[in-house]
């Protein structure tokens, strides 16, 4: 196992080709990066030993895993897990890739409707709710995880009879996955609310640049030009400072994003939107 963290692309290339690594463990859009850069390097994947790629973290579609595993010759797994059960590793899928198949020696699967808390059948969607039964020191009951996905029953064509679910299609509540990292909204906003300086009226534009997430953050301001580029300086980091991401600041004059009509989105994802 050689553990490399995040970022880092040009020494994470290096280290596959000394190390003859066989398996690509992130999340799919950093495998593309990935294989996107390596390219440019004149590194052919073809020819490495690399073979699979277990792959999660964020939603990602049929189309982008044969991507990946053209680009790499590979066969790409989609994982689940959430930090707050084990991190990766409730669920993964098996050679028929028919759905994740769920650990149930370590976890209770169970779907309920979101919006009223009761218990659906196998093939309805809902949220996924999990129980840890051999996880100590702290367990966890009936948690629930706001993922939107499926459970099936029936044996799977590679013979086990453990629970699968599908992928993961969405979230029952605004939590946002950026570049793997899991960012409400609301932090973003704590972060725009605690500096004076700035308006209350902001917008949150996810993007992708190539193949990885962009965050944009739009603040109005009535602050003039040189200010203005130091708030939005401090805007970063302190954002920085709380998600880890790197956002792109675009001050505008007041008066100039859409106000609220009742339920206001401040959130604009164009990251799955097909052109
Ligand atoms: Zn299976």
């Amino acid at each position: 196992m050689v553990p490399i963290s995040t970022g880092n692309t040009a020494k994470q290339l290096q280290l596959m080709q000394d190390f003859g690594t066989t398996v690509l463990a992130c999340t799919p859009s950093y495998a593309l990066h990935l294989a996107e850069a390596g390219k440019d390097r004149g590194i052919d994947f073809h020819k490495l030993p690399i073979r699979i790629g277990i792959l999660g973290a964020e939603p990602w579609t049929e189309e982008m895993r044969q991507e990946i595993e053209k680009a790499y010759g590979i066969k790409a797994y989609d994982i689940y897990g959430l930090s707050e059960i084990i991190g990766p590793g409730v669920g993964c899928e098996c050679s028929q890739r028919q759905g994740l198949h769920i650990n149930e020696e370590h976890y209770i699967a169970e779907i309920i409707d979101p919006e009223t808390g009761a218990a659906l059948d196998y093939g309805q969607t809902g949220e996924l709710v999990l129980t840890s039964i051999a996880k100590e020191a702290m367990p966890l009951l009936r948690y629930r995880t706001k993922d939107i996905t499926t459970l099936y029953r029936e044996r799977c064509g590679c013979g086990s009879l453990n629970v699968r679910m599908d992928r993961v299609t969405g979230r029952s509540d605004d939590m946002l996955i950026i570049k793997g990292v899991n960012v409400f909204p609301s932090q973003i906003e704590s972060v725009i609310m605690s500096m004076p300086k700035l308006l209350p009226h902001y917008n949150i534009v996810l993007s992708k640049k190539g193949k990885l997430d962009e965050l944009l953050v739009q603040v109005e301001t009535e602050l003039s030009c040189n200010d203005g580029a130091i708030a939005a300086d401090n805007l970063k980091r302190n954002i920085m400072d709380i998600t880890g991401i790197a956002a792109e600041i675009e001050l505008l004059p007041p008066k100039t994003l859409p106000r609220s009509q009742g339920k206001i989105s401040r959130v604009t994802d164009l990251r799955y939107k097909t052109v």
